[in-house]
């Protein structure tokens, strides 16, 4: 079935009780056994639950994966997949990245022993130097959270693949609509679905899938041990938004591209950073790899960081607030907030520095978003 199908009706029919056409709710902690020593398909939500099992089973299939986890956030998602990994094994990670993902490698990860190298995997030479007889992970995110840098995908695959060594690409920017990381050679696709997945940020929730049964086997164990899980009410939040995901996701795109080409032509506007512009220097690979680029982007104004302050509180559309991929539009500064846990160094090298700034482009009407980015240049 085609994408459009299954976002629909993936991973669950009419419920077999009552022939309720979405999936209900189970909204209970534990399930009763048929008989003595004789359980039934559910014990235990924090194990299982008929709602969240729907969901994954959509998310599976919308990403070409055969097993998919669902859980309360997308970093309880991380939690997990790093928790396959023990003292003494050596992680690569690309040097611009989410900062929420920076903060736990390093403040939690880093001081369980576990080694994590930041490089640039633009550069496959220095990603080939950083391989080691330990080195267990490739974790990429393509296009970077704020910065849309990208990594070639298929190139990076072949390398780990050379060295017997698991990649995962965080794909919370994209989503299977416009990349599919495991058709690309990617052992994991990791994301937060409080973005583009549920789409109406009004829930937080993160998936993991995987092809390779074995590892499938160990996240699921992971799941249930560390009690990370997404909750009934969620998973079904989720379902509910993902139905509508290649609709939102189109109209993202358009309209994101529409705002972007509008600010290069701004005077204020330093550089837009957004890779369906032919000025992105990743345009070629963007062509390749992705099929659209969704809502999200970032751009530098000139006169740095008083003058993002003065953009920041002239918006009226816009909402100023963190987070991105629901129906409304938001702007945000990311040295300042969602990236405020990064050293200033660190951010520094990465290139996400206090004249940046990262919008979320909604589904509102591309002309009214235009309008309130004009009157607000104005008092720049
Ligand atoms: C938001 C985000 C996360 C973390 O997800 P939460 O649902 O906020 O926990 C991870 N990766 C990327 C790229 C994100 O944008």
């Amino acid at each position: 079935m085609r994408f459009e199908t299954l976002a629909i009706h993936g991973g669950h029919g009419p419920d077999p009780a009552y022939g309720a056409v979405m999936q209900p709710i189970y909204q209970v902690s534990t399930f009763a056994f048929r008989g003595v020593q004789e359980p039934g398909p559910y014990d235990y939500t924090r194990s299982g639950n008929p709602t969240r099992a729907a969901l994954e089973k959509c998310l599976a299939a919308l990403e070409g994966g055969d097993h998919g986890f669902v859980f309360a956030t997308g970093m309880a998602a991380e939690t997990a997949v790093l928790a396959l990994f023990e003292a003494g094994d050596h992680l690569i990670v690309h040097n611009d990245l989410y900062g929420g993902t920076y903060r736990l490698l390093t403040s939690v990860v880093q001081k369980q022993g576990i080694d994590v190298n930041f490089v640039n995997l633009r550069d496959l030479d220095a990603l080939r130097a950083a391989i080691r007889p330990e080195t267990r992970l490739i974790w990429t995110e393509t296009p970077t959270n704020p910065l849309m840098n990208l990594q070639d995908l298929p190139a990076v695959a072949a390398i780990a693949h050379e060295h017997n060594v698991l990649t995962l690409c965080d794909n919370t920017f994209l989503t299977p609509y416009f990349q599919r990381p495991l058709d690309l050679g990617i052992d994991i696709v990791l994301h937060s679905t409080t973005k583009y997945i549920n789409g109406h940020s009004d829930v937080v929730g993160g998936a993991v899938i995987v092809r390779d049964a074995e590892l499938a086997e160990r996240l699921k164990f992971l799941q249930n041990a560390l009690g990370v899980a997404q909750s009934p009410m969620d998973c079904f939040l989720v379902l509910r938004g993902v139905k509508t995901l290649p609709l939102r996701m189109e109209a993202h795109h358009r309209n994101a591209l529409i705002v972007a080409e509008w600010l290069e032509g701004q005077s204020k506007v330093d550089r837009v950073l957004h890779p369906g512009l032919k000025s992105h220097p990743q345009y070629e690979l963007a062509q390749r790899q992705m099929t659209g680029c969704g809502g999200t982007f970032s751009f530098r104004v000139r006169g740095g960081q008083d003058a993002v302050f003065r953009l920041l509180g002239a918006v009226r559309l816009f909402i100023l607030a963190e987070s991105l991929g629901g129906v409304e539009s938001l702007i945000e500064h990311p040295w300042t907030m969602t990236h405020a846990s990064m050293p200033d160094d660190a951010k520094t090298e990465a290139g996400i520095t206090p004249d940046l700034v990262r919008i979320s482009v909604g589904l509102e009407h591309p002309e009214d978003l235009i309008a309130d980015l004009q009157q607000a240049f104005q008092k720049v």
